[in-house]
Order: structure tokens, then C-alpha cells, then sequence
């Protein structure tokens, strides 16, 4: 047994070992209910010694409301059966401050067994409790990331992953744990210099933090970022490692793409040679693209100020652009896009589109941002255009020029030897020297005919064909055009039918010559490339709009038909089918070309379709203008033709011309008999053409009974003037005044003004134009101004023949000083070419009134050999009244002189 000094030291030490300890101890008394505390219970309880009671409701007092029923509950239990027990549960300070405090008791009981005493320690594990909650809380997040946490050995063998682990590869915990997270997640495309850089770290215990490719359990491939630390316990001693995974695979395919967009508008700007800029106003500092240096030809390091780069543009008109740019620009917020030229380090001069904007913020313009691109070679491109264009132009202006004189030099000698032939056929010739003669002026009509398309060929060409705008009778047009066509297709044995009943009294504003032209191309070359059958002219109007309409024409015929393989063709120049037969059918292949060209000028196209063998179809439109109000379509009394025509087609166009007139056309195989059966009947229509001969026993049976007469109507293509002469001879004249030949194809119009005679009950029978008497316009003395002596000769040799009095000039001063003495020329007909002074001269002296008062109104025909239009301008500028080109007929002659004497003088004149 120890002695009190012993017992002592062995007290002191405990008190040393506890105070240093930090545990309190208590004493309960229960018999007294005296709770003894210690200082260091004072402490724990955060209670001075004179505010505690010492009893054992004291210190329920300081015990935390929520675990003071289970501290009273291990308190009463330990009281009834246990010896010693211990709990832990929250104490409130009086200060407020919650500690946590784990107690140890111990209870003595009497000989009885009833608790006497409790005896016990308290100590604070406050700081040990909220270690464990951040614990708990760690391992939670952890567990609950969405980032893969894999904690590994020293080895680097998987002991835990997350859930996030399974979520990302695919593999569940037991599937990863005791292996290397490598071995299972790296494939071919995981970088080995990354691997290595892992596993070294990993062997010297390192930590790292990676980029790489991982595959999951499927196989896909997946970027993630992956930081590893080494895991050391409370001794500092390493325990293994902790990987923090991140999937990066969105943001890694997200950059890839940035740095594919990146190179290709790098690569964009290197192509389009476009560069950037920027100014910060504020920082007083700029930014140049390393195109933009390239344009500007200074070196990478070059770094630009706002001074430095308005300099590059050069003096005058760029510099002076740029800063009016660039005020705009900051003051009012304008952006720009402007061509600028720059002079460059070297001293090159270069064009470039330079593009800007103003950032503004708070309404102030903070930054300038732009671009330049290098447009040097279009510019340079565009500038040898222009040149170029220019160059053409004046070409095409020799062109003309040449073409002009051109068409005057072939066409004068042409003009004097068809004068010539024209003037030798009115003398008496033989038939041999008349057939002689005939033949040559025929050779001349096809020479000209070839150099007109060649003409006509080159203007377009050249873009020089001028369109006129005039307005014209269509129905009359189309009938006067084809009507010289007829008598070849008759002597060929074919049927030319013209189908004018959709543009009938119509009146067309265009260029009539033009169309003209087209027809005349189109329906020579059917009756040219036809040899039996028909060919048949139909026109019908489109309307476009209100004012605008579109002329319709097909030319179908019968005909050889062109082959498939050589329909692309027909349509450019000097292009025949069949080259061999050239000889056959004539023609430079220029005629097809020149009409697609004139439709298309005129706003229209041509198309063909054509099977060989069987025939072709024309089908051609033009633009035209038609005038409103159109003229109301003719009609006629009610009334009954009766015809011999017994030809399919003609038959069937004469009875749609005759409804569209309003009278029946009916077909008879015995006139003398239908004459008689029919009431009403107005007129009849003998076929001359194709029945001849009944034509003629028709007339000739007519002649002897004593019907009454109606008007007669032979139909053929033969030149009337010799048909009726014929008819006069052949039947008597009761008869032969009552028949009028009418000139095939009979159009419409000619069968309207036919009939029209019955209904002015006066039958007139000279509708074509009876040859007979003399123009009343011809009664008139003619000045011919002409310096050359075998023009001259032909001219009076043609007024001669039309009976004309007439007075010759030989230029524009002579023929001043001959008006000047007389009083009575009624026409000049004057030439543009003269020496001394020319036509143009002589006719605006004439205007002026230096030829007489009386003078200043006389119609001048221009007399020339200039085929082009300009030609025809400067003749009406001179104050000329109509024009004439060079070879002239005797007929051509004749119509211009009836029609300027028909005419009001002109105001202009
Ligand atoms: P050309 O003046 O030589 O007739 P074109 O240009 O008028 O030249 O016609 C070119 C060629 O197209 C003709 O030579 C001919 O072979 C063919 N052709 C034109 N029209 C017809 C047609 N109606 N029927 C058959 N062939 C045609």
C-alpha cells in the first residue's frame, strides 16, 4: 500500500495528466444532489465557477435541447443496471456557442446496491466532429461528381472509382478495381509520349495532369483531361494516387473545329488576298493582318500607327477618299467600301477595296475594324477592257465607214448596168437579145440580192443595223411581200396560201421593211425547197400587254425537209444543207442567219421543225406595237361566191376568209346551172391557175347564155396586165368587162375588195390596177440632179418611158442656178455625190430658199448608192422628202414620184 506522500506525488501527476489532456472531471453526490466540477468543467462549459449551482439540474441546463432526452435516458439507464457507460451529446454555452463533449462515468452503489455517487469525465470533441463531417462530405463528392475520380494503389492498381467512372467508359467498378486504369482505357490513338509522361509520374510518385484519347467499352474514343495526386495518410506517408477525370471531348472537337475554321479563312484570306486592321482609337494603336502587311508590302514585324497607314494611300483623289471615309465614319457612324489606291514600300502603285466600320460604344467610336483586299489584277483587267472596248468600238466604227463605202462602190456600177439592160429591154428586141437581156437583169437581181445579205449580214454583225419605228397595214405588208413569190410557185406547179384572217384592218407600229425582209426569206425559201404540195403563210397577232403584242408567223410547206443532224446548222451564216446543191438552188447560206438575227432584234426569235422528205416549219415571232384603236374588221352584205377552185386548201382558206367577211363561198362543178339555183349570189371565183381550161369553158359558155352577169374573179399569179389583154381578145366584151384577174395568193383582203363591188352595186373590174391610163401625178416636169453621164442616161431614159418631161443638172450649183430659171419642175430628183457641191448642200440651199420662194416646199428624191441607214438619216436631216437606193427600176422610179406629188408639203420643209 502506498504511503499519503506516494498517493500524493500520484494525484499531482494525475491532475498534471489531466489538465494537460484537456478532460474535466465531475462528482455527483446523488444522496445530496452536489454535483462537483473541476476548473477544467468550468472550462469545457464555458461557465464561471460562481454562476453554477452545482446541482444536477445546473447541468441539464447547458446540455443542447435535442440531446438532452437521450443524455437523460443513458444517464437513468446507467443509474438502474450498468456500472460505467459513455455518451456524447451537444452542450450550448452561455455565450450561445455549441461544443460537442463525449463523457465517461463511473457509478458507485452501497452495500445495497443503490447508486450513491457518479464520478466521470468530460472532454470536447468538437474539433473531432466537424473533421468527421467534412469527411463524410468529402467522400460524398466523391462519390457524386460528375467528374471521374479513380483512387489507385502505389502501383497504380485501381482500388475505388466513382459512379461517374461507369457513367463515362462504360465499365463498372468491379470490371476497373485491381487493375491499371490504362490498361483498360487506352487504345491506338491514346499519345504514347503522354502514356510515358503518366508513368513515369506515376514511378517517382509525381503528380500530372494530362490530355488524352480514351476509349470506353464500346470502343468510342473520348478526350479527357485527366489530374492525378499522390494520396498520402496523417503521417505524411504516400498511400497511393487520386486521378481526377474531365470529359474535354465536346471542348477538344469544338477547338479542332475552331482551328479548321481558323485555317480555312486563313487560307480564304491568303486566296482572296484579303487582310485585316483594326484601330483603337483610345490606346492610340493598330493592328495589321500579316495580308495586310503583304499588300503593303512591309515586313511582319512592322507595326503601323493610324499616321503611318493613312500615308500609304496615295496622293490625290485616295487619300482624299480615305479621310472623308474615315471622318464619316467616327463622327456619324457610316461605314465604308471603296476602291483605293496604295502605294506600297517598294513605290508599286496597287489597287485595293478597302471595307470599315466604327465601333461605337456609349456613342462614342471606340475602334475602327476593316479590311483590305488586294484587287490589283481585276483592276488592271478591268482598265485592259475598257481599252479594249474602246478599241473595238473605233473598229467597228472603220468597219462601218468601209461598209458604207463599200455598199456604194458595188452598188453604183450595179445601178448603171441594170439602168443600162433596163433602158436596152424598152427598145425592140429580138426574143433572143429580150431573153439575152432578161437573163443578165435576172443575174443582176441575184448579185444584189447576195451583196444586200452580205450588207445586211456585216451591219448586224457589227451592231449597226438601225431599227425603224413606223406605222404600217400588216394585212398589206404580208400581202405585197408574198405576192411577187407567186408566179414562181405557180410556174413550179405549188400552192402558195396566205392565211391573213387573224390580222386583218390591223395597223402595226415596227419596222415594216424588216418584216418584209423576214418574209420574203422564209417563203423564197420554201418555194425554192419545194417541188410539189403547197406552201402556206399563216399570221396571227399575241397580245403581250396592254400596248405591246407579238406577230406570230409559221411558213409550213411540202417540201424536201431538212435532216435532223443539220437542223442546229441552218441558222449560222454561209451554212447550206447540202452544199452540192448550191448550184441547183443558189443562195451564200446567209439568209437563215440574217432572219433569226433580224427576229431577234426585233424582239422575237425564229424556230424550225422540219422531217426530211416531208417538210419544214418557220415559225417566227416578232415585237410590235399595235395601234388602238384597231380598225373594226370589215364585213359585206350577206351573199353567196360561188367557186371553181377544187384544191383542198385553198379551198378551205377561201371559205374561212369568206365567214370572216360574213358571205358563204360555196364550191361548184357546174357554174351555169348554180347560177341559176342561187339567190343572193354575188360574185364567182374561176381557178386560172390550176383548171385553166375549165376556167375558160366557163366564161366561154357564159358569153353565149343570157344569164345575167355578175362580177367574174379569175384567179392566177400570171401578170394581170397579159391575162386580161388575153381575155379581151379571146371573149366579147359584154363579158370580158365583167372578169377582174386576181392576183394569187388571194389574200383576204383582195377577196373583201373584190366582193365590196357588189355591195356598192358597181362592178369594177380593174381592182388590180388597170394599166391603162397614166398617173395624173405623172403630168410633171422632173430636174435630175446627177454628175455622172451613165446614171444620167438611165434616168432620162426611165422618164422618158413614163412619159415625163424632165431637165438634167450634172451638180448641186447647177441645178441652184437651173431652179433659179425655172419656174415649172414639180420633183427633183437629186444624187449625194456631186463635186462642186453635193446633194446634201443643194437641197438645204433649196430649203433655205435660195432656189425661190416657191422651191422651198418641192419634194427631193434622194438618188444614192449608200445602202445604209445612217445614209437615209442624213438625207431627211438635209430636208430630203424621200429616198431611193441605187440600182433603181423604172417602177420603183415611177411609185416615189406618183407618191412625194400625192403628198401635203411637208412642214419641215
Ligand atoms: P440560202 O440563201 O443559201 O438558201 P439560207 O440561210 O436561207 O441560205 O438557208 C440555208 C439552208 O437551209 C438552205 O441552203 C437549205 O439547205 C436549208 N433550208 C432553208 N429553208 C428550207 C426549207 N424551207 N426547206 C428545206 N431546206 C431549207
Amino acid at each position: 500500500m502506498a504511503n499519503n506522500d506516494d498517493l500524493n506525488i500520484i494525484l499531482e501527476r494525475m491532475i498534471v495528466a489531466l489538465t494537460s489532456s484537456g478532460i474535466g472531471v465531475f462528482d455527483l453526490l446523488l444522496p445530496e444532489n452536489r454535483l462537483n466540477w473541476d476548473h477544467r468543467m468550468y472550462e469545457l462549459y464555458g461557465i464561471r465557477r460562481g454562476d453554477f449551482s452545482s446541482a444536477y439540474e445546473a447541468w441539464k441546463h447547458s446540455v443542447h435541447p435535442d440531446d438532452l432526452n437521450q443524455a437523460r435516458s443513458e444517464f437513468y439507464s446507467a443509474l438502474s443496471d450498468e456500472s460505467q457507460f459513455h455518451s456524447q451529446f451537444r452542450i450550448v454555452w452561455p455565450s450561445g456557442e455549441t461544443r460537442h463533449i463525449e463523457s465517461r462515468t463511473s457509478v458507485f452503489r452501497d452495500a445495497d446496491g443503490a447508486p450513491v455517487r457518479i464520478v466521470g469525465t468530460n472532454i470536447d470533441i468538437t474539433a473531432k466532429k466537424v473533421a468527421d463531417a467534412m469527411v463524410q462530405k468529402l467522400s460524398r463528392i466523391a462519390s457524386q461528381t460528375a467528374n471521374v475520380v479513380i483512387m489507385t494503389d502505389l502501383e497504380g492498381i485501381t482500388e475505388w472509382v466513382n459512379e461517374a467512372f461507369a457513367n463515362l467508359t462504360g465499365y463498372v467498378a468491379e470490371e476497373i478495381v485491381g487493375k491499371k486504369p490504362g490498361d483498360l482505357l487506352q487504345g491506338k490513338d491514346s499519345s504514347a509520349d503522354v502514356v510515358s509522361t503518366m508513368s513515369q509520374a506515376l514511378a517517382s510518385k509525381n503528380s500530372f495532369h494530362v490530355e488524352i484519347i480514351n476509349y470506353r467499352k464500346d470502343g468510342s474514343a473520348y478526350w479527357v483531361e485527366l489530374r492525378c495526386e499522390p494520396l498520402f495518410d496523417d503521417q505524411q506517408q504516400q498511400i497511393g494516387f487520386m486521378s481526377i477525370g474531365l470529359d474535354i471531348d465536346r471542348r477538344i472537337r469544338h477547338e479542332q473545329q475552331l482551328v479548321q475554321q481558323n485555317e480555312l479563312l486563313l487560307t480564304m484570306n491568303q486566296q482572296s488576298r484579303v487582310g485585316t486592321w483594326e484601330v483603337d482609337l483610345q490606346k492610340d494603336k493598330c493592328y495589321w493582318s500579316e495580308m495586310t502587311k503583304e499588300i503593303h508590302k512591309v515586313p511582319v514585324n512592322f507595326e503601323p500607327s493610324l499616321q503611318t497607314g493613312v500615308n500609304f494611300y496615295k496622293e490625290g483623289a485616295s487619300r482624299e477618299l480615305i479621310q472623308i471615309c474615315f471622318d464619316r465614319a467616327v463622327n456619324d457612324g457610316i461605314p465604308w467600301d471603296e476602291e483605293f489606291e496604295l502605294t506600297t514600300t517598294t513605290g508599286e502603285e496597287v489597287w485595293v477595296r478597302g471595307l470599315g466600320q466604327a465601333m461605337i460604344k456609349d456613342g462614342h467610336c471606340e475602334r475602327l475594324v476593316g479590311s483590305f483586299q488586294d484587287i490589283n489584277d481585276v483592276k488592271l483587267a478591268e482598265f485592259a477592257l475598257i481599252e479594249a472596248k474602246d478599241r473595238a468600238e473605233a473598229a467597228t466604227h472603220v468597219k462601218g465607214e468601209f461598209l458604207a463605202s463599200m455598199s456604194h462602190e458595188i452598188r453604183t456600177p450595179i445601178n448603171r448596168v441594170t439602168g443600162m439592160l433596163n433602158l436596152l429591154q424598152r427598145n425592140t428586141l429580138d426574143k433572143h437579145q429580150s431573153h439575152l437581156t432578161n437573163m443578165a437583169l435576172g443575174s443582176f437581181d441575184s448579185l444584189l440580192g447576195v451583196i444586200n445579205d452580205i450588207l445586211d449580214f456585216s451591219r448586224i454583225e457589227s451592231g449597226q443595223l438601225a431599227i425603224e419605228n413606223s406605222d404600217f397595214d400588216i394585212e398589206d405588208l404580208v400581202t405585197n411581200a408574198i405576192n411577187p413569190l407567186a408566179l414562181t410557185a405557180q410556174d413550179k406547179g405549188i400552192n402558195l396560201l396566205l392565211d391573213t384572217t387573224e390580222i386583218a384592218d390591223v395597223t402595226l407600229n415596227g419596222d415594216p421593211g424588216r418584216i418584209r425582209q423576214i418574209l420574203t426569206n422564209l417563203v423564197s425559201n420554201a418555194v425554192k425547197f419545194t417541188h410539189k404540195g403547197y406552201v402556206y403563210i399563216h399570221l396571227k397577232l399575241v397580245d403581250v400587254n396592254q400596248d405591246q403584242s407579238l406577230l406570230v408567223g409559221e411558213i409550213v410547206d411540202t417540201g424536201i425537209g431538212i435532216p435532223n443532224n443539220k437542223l442546229g446548222d441552218i441558222f449560222e451564216s454561209f451554212t447550206q444543207v447540202d452544199t452540192s446543191t448550191t448550184g441547183i438552188y443558189g443562195g451564200a447560206g446567209l439568209g437563215l442567219a440574217i432572219t433569226r438575227n433580224l427576229c431577234r432584234l426585233l424582239g422575237g426569235d425564229l424556230k424550225v421543225e422540219s422531217h426530211l422528205g416531208k417538210g419544214s416549219r418557220f415559225a417566227f415571232s416578232i415585237q410590235t406595237k399595235s395601234i388602238q384603236p384597231q380598225h373594226s374588221k370589215q364585213t359585206l352584205k350577206r351573199s353567196t361566191v360561188l367557186s371553181t377552185i377544187a384544191d383542198k386548201e385553198t379551198d378551205q382558206l377561201l371559205v374561212k376568209f369568206a365567214a370572216s367577211l360574213g358571205v358563204n363561198i360555196e364550191f361548184s362543178s357546174d357554174v351555169l346551172r348554180d347560177i341559176e339555183q342561187k339567190e343572193n349570189l354575188s360574185a364567182i371565183l374561176l381557178d386560172y391557175q390550176q383548171q385553166r381550161a375549165v376556167g375558160h369553158q366557163v366564161l366561154r359558155e357564159l358569153s353565149r347564155s343570157n344569164q345575167t352577169l355578175h362580177p367574174i374573179y379569175i384567179i392566177d399569179a400570171k401578170d394581170t396586165t397579159e391575162l386580161q389583154t388575153d381575155l379581151k381578145t379571146a371573149l366579147d366584151t359584154r363579158i370580158a368587162e365583167n372578169v377582174t384577174v386576181l392576183l394569187n395568193p388571194i389574200g383576204r383582203r383582195s377577196l373583201a375588195r373584190a366582193l365590196q363591188s357588189f355591195d356598192d352595186k358597181a362592178p369594177t373590174p380593174n381592182q388590180t390596177g388597170h394599166p391603162g391610163k397614166r398617173s395624173e401625178n405623172l403630168d410633171r416636169k422632173v430636174l435630175v440632179v446627177e454628175d455622172n453621164l451613165i446614171n444620167q442616161l438611165v434616168v432620162e431614159g426611165y422618164l422618158e418611158s413614163l412619159e415625163m418631161e424632165y431637165v438634167v443638172a450634172g451638180n448641186g450649183l447647177e441645178a441652184l442656178n437651173l431652179l433659179r430659171q425655172q419656174s415649172d419642175i414639180s420633183v427633183i430628183l437629186m444624187d449625194c455625190h456631186m463635186p462642186e457641191m453635193d446633194g446634201y448642200d443643194a437641197t438645204r440651199a433649196i430649203r433655205n430658199g435660195d432656189a425661190g420662194a416657191r422651191y422651198k416646199t418641192v419634194p427631193i428624191i434622194a438618188l444614192t448608192a449608200n445602202a445604209m441607214a445612217s445614209d437615209r438619216g442624213k438625207c431627211f436631216d438635209a430636208g430630203m422628202t424621200e429616198f431611193l437606193t441605187k440600182p433603181v427600176s423604172p417602177e420603183q422610179l415611177e411609185e416615189k414620184i406618183v407618191y412625194v406629188s400625192a403628198q401635203p408639203p411637208n412642214s419641215n420643209q
